[in-house]
């Protein structure tokens, strides 16, 4: 799986607290993926998050 925060994100930070190992907020107050590839692991964890953003923000493929 691959994902990728897109300019859409208002900062909520509901993705940080959902899947803090794949998701934080930067100094810019946005959400940023720790690394666009995401092992089978979190995979789970990261389509919850991707699937609750108000914003449709996470883009997950
Ligand atoms: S849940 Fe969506 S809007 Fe909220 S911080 Fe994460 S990417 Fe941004």
């Amino acid at each position: 799986m691959q994902v990728h925060v897109n300019g859409n994100c208002i900062g909520c930070g509901l993705c940080a607290s959902t899947c803090p190992d794949e998701f934080f907020l930067t100094d810019g107050g946005t959400a940023a993926a720790v690394s666009p590839e995401v092992g089978s692991d979190l995979a789970d964890q990261v389509q919850a998050a991707a699937d609750a953003c108000p914003v449709s923000a996470i883009e997950v493929r």
